[in-house]
Formats: C-alpha cells, sequence, structure tokens
C-alpha cells in the first residue's frame, strides 16, 4: 500500500483488500468517466513500471499486471459493501476480458453479478439446508459391468430447482466455499458406499471416483480430511479414487507428489480428468503415482461425424501403455464411439450410451439389478 501511494493522485486514499487487491477512493472531482478513466490509467502505468521485471517462482517465472475496476458513486442510498461490491464485478470483468486494463461497472454487468452473488450467499446455506445431493454416473467395462461410478455433484436449489455444478463449482471456488464442499461430498460418498455396502454391493462394483478442484487439493489440510472420511466409513471392496487434473499436477509438482503419496499409501487411487486438454509431459507424468487416465469427452464427440483416424486417442493409449495406466473415455453417446474405443485398446467407458448420471437412490436400485 505504501508503494501504491506513491502512484496516485493527491487526494486519493487506498487500503489493501486482502490477497493481492488494493481499493483506491479518488476525490470527488474524478466523478466524471472521462477524468476518472485517464486518472486510473495514469496509475496502471506507474504501478506497472514498479512491478514489471518479471518474478521467479521455483520453475516459473511470473510476469504481473495491473486489473482494474472502477465505480462512480454516490448513488442513492448505496452501502460501502454496494460500492464495494461495483467495483469488484467490474473488477472481475477486467479480468476475464483478459487482465491488465480496466473496466467502468455498469448495469449491464449487474444482472450476471447479482445471479452470482446469490449463489454464493445460497451456496453457504447449501450444505447444512441439505440442497446438495450426490449423483452417480456408471462406467462399464468392455464385457458391459458397471466396475464402478463417477460422483457428481448437484445443487436442489429451494427456488431454481437442480443446478447443474458447471454453474455453481467455479463460484465455490472463486468464494472459497470449495473446500467444505467437497469434505462433504467425501465424507458422504463414503457414507453411502458404507450404507450400500451393509445392503449388498455387487462383487463386480470395485471403485467410486470423486472430483477434486484443484485449490481443495493444494490445500494443507486435504490428507488429513481424506484420511478422516476413510476412517469414519471404510468400505474393504470399493476403492475411492480422485480426479484431478493435469495443469493442477504440473504447476505444483512437489506439494501434489507429496499428496498423492500420502493418500496412495491410505489405498487412494488417483485418475486424471480431462486428459488431452492441459499441457502432459511423460516425464511428469511418470513420477506420479497414478491409476487411470480419463480421455475427455472432447477426443470421443467427433467420432461418429468424422473419419476413423483418431490421432489423439491413439496418443493416449500409447501413453497409458507406456506408463502402465488404465484407461477410461468419457462422453460415451453412442455404439460407433464405444466400438472404435474398443478397437484402440481402451476397456472402460463412460457416457450417456450405457447411462446418464443417477440420483444416488436410483442409482443404487441400478447397481442391485
Ligand atoms: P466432468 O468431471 O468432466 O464430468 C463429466 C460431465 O460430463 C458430467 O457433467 C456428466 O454428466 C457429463 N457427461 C457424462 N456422460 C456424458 C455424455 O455421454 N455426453 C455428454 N454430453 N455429457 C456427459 P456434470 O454432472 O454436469 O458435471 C460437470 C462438471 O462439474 C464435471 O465435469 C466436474 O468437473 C464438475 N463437478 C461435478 N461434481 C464435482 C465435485 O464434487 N467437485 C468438483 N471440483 N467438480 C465437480
Ligand atoms: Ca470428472
Ligand atoms: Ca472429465
Ligand atoms: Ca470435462
Amino acid at each position: 500500500a505504501q508503494r501504491l501511494k506513491g502512484c496516485l493522485p493527491d487526494g486519493a486514499v487506498t487500503a489493501r483488500f486482502g490477497g493481492d487487491e488494493f481499493v483506491i477512493l479518488l476525490p470527488a472531482h474524478y466523478k466524471n468517466e472521462q477524468t476518472a478513466a485517464t486518472c486510473v490509467q495514469n496509475i496502471a502505468r506507474q504501478v506497472n513500471q514498479l512491478v514489471s521485471a518479471p518474478v521467479q517462482i521455483g520453475r516459473h517465472l511470473i510476469h504481473c499486471t495491473t486489473s482494474i475496476g472502477l465505480t462512480i458513486f454516490p448513488q442513492s442510498k448505496d452501502t460501502s459493501s454496494q460500492i464495494l461490491r461495483r467495483a469488484d464485478t467490474a473488477l472481475y470483468r477486467t479480468k476475464a476480458e483478459g487482465r491488465n486494463g480496466f473496466r467502468f461497472f455498469d448495469v449491464s454487468m449487474q444482472r450476471l453479478a447479482q445471479s452470482r452473488w446469490q449463489l454464493e450467499e445460497g451456496l453457504h446455506q447449501a450444505i447444512h439446508r441439505g440442497e446438495l445431493e450426490l449423483w452417480f454416473q456408471p462406467q462399464v467395462t468392455k464385457e458391459g459391468v458397471m466396475s464402478g461410478a463417477e460422483v457428481l455433484l448437484r445443487w436442489r436449489h429451494p427456488t431454481r430447482g437442480l443446478i447443474s455444478p458447471l454453474e455453481f463449482i467455479s463460484v465455490a471456488e472463486e468464494s472459497g466455499q470449495i473446500a467444505a464442499i467437497e469434505e462433504w461430498v467425501l465424507d458422504e460418498t463414503m457414507r453411502l458406499i458404507k450404507h450400500w455396502d451393509s445392503m449388498g454391493l455387487p462383487e463386480t462394483f470395485r471403485h467410486v471416483s470423486i472430483n477434486i478442484s484443484p485449490s481443495h487439493f493444494m490445500q494443507s489440510g486435504f490428507v488429513s480430511q481424506v484420511e478422516g472420511a476413510l476412517e469414519r466409513h471404510t468400505v474393504a471392496n470399493v476403492n475411492i479414487e480422485l480426479e484431478i487434473t493435469e495443469n493442477l499436477l504440473i504447476e505444483n509438482f512437489e506439494q501434489a507428489i507429496k499428496t498423492m503419496k500420502a493418500l496412495q499409501a491410505k489405498g487412494i487411487a488417483f485418475s486424471i480428468d480431462d486428459f488431452g486438454t492441459g499441457y502432459s509431459s511423460l516425464r511428469y507424468l511418470s513420477q506420479l503415482p497414478l491409476n487411470v487416465l480419463k480421455i475427455d469427452r472432447s477426443f470421443v464427440a467427433p467420432i461418429d461425424h468424422e473419419s476413423d483416424e483418431t490421432p489423439i486417442i491413439d496418443v493416449i493409449m500409447l501413453m497409458a501403455k507406456k506408463l502402465g495406466l488404465e484407461v477410461i473415455a468419457e462422453g460415451v453417446e453412442t455404439q460407433a464411439q464405444r466400438t472404435l474405443l474398443t478397437e484402440r485398446g481402451c476397456r472402460l467407458y463412460q457416457g450417456y450410451f450405457f447411462s446418464k448420471p443417477l440420483h444416488h437412490e436410483e442409482f443404487y436400485t441400478l447397481l442391485k439389478q
């Protein structure tokens, strides 16, 4: 904040707003958009000079840029938190549009922002009110046997109905709620499996995979959280597999490998989700205690319409063979896709062709058939 002060015009006030964010209050004579814009461009230029040299952190070279969100006030009956929220919304938009710039808050952002805030606030209550639900999607072998399932979260919102994780997971990540939510997912999944086991599970059903968000996975308490859930509800015959993404692994290689090894010792398996969409390297992958590569749906989807050339799938199969890993294809929707995947050596599939994700009660009924 001290260094930032040197970049500000007379009469401006600044304060750190947590992490790498600062709030700047400009005096009233900047209340016209044009003067305010000129003023922040000036500030941004000076700040960028301050932070212009890239910083080396481990293997990475970090380049800093300045993103700014602006709002002009007072407008009638605004509270300071409303004003801050508007600036934050504009900042969020600047970042979404490629960073290193500024945006004024405008009412078109308001509706989008409002629905995000409502989601964020609603999520705080969702766990306690029992609005989160676990759905399961079968994973099927070449022989047509259900050998496992992936847990997919759903939010049964009191007024909006069922909300997709695509809509609320990112909100949960940005608002810092993802760890609490996924801790519930871990515990509840294992509790359910134990319950099913007590009522009878087919012997061919061997594993359940759970999605873990990168920010949660990298938290220091993660290992003990998983251990806690395992201790509460251990099931001998069903393995727990965690799905993580390759970018997470490569960006935090040392810590990721530590976390994975600690959990592997407790019997946890790991699969790489959306494989092929990130940047992977055989050298990194070979050092990690992995079990499964999950071929992303985007490589399976084109199979029907185009030729039977599947260069990426072929490469993934080859990598998996070299690394001694299992492969599962996701998003399998047609017989043609399944046949071609089988021809390429893939032995596990997940997708609408076999079953959509099902509410856990419906899933257990299917499993028992
Ligand atoms: P994902 O991990 O890639 O999960 C697969 C998604 O593809 C699921 O969407 C599933 O319903 C959908 N899908 C499955 N088979 C097919 C198919 O044949 N065709 C098509 N078009 N789609 C198919 P869903 O349930 O909406 O989940 C979306 C994403 O939300 C998931 O993508 C996952 O990344 C995330 N997610 C779900 N639950 C959790 C969670 O507990 N934690 C975290 N971090 N993410 C979660
Ligand atoms: Ca997944
Ligand atoms: Ca996936
Ligand atoms: Ca995906």
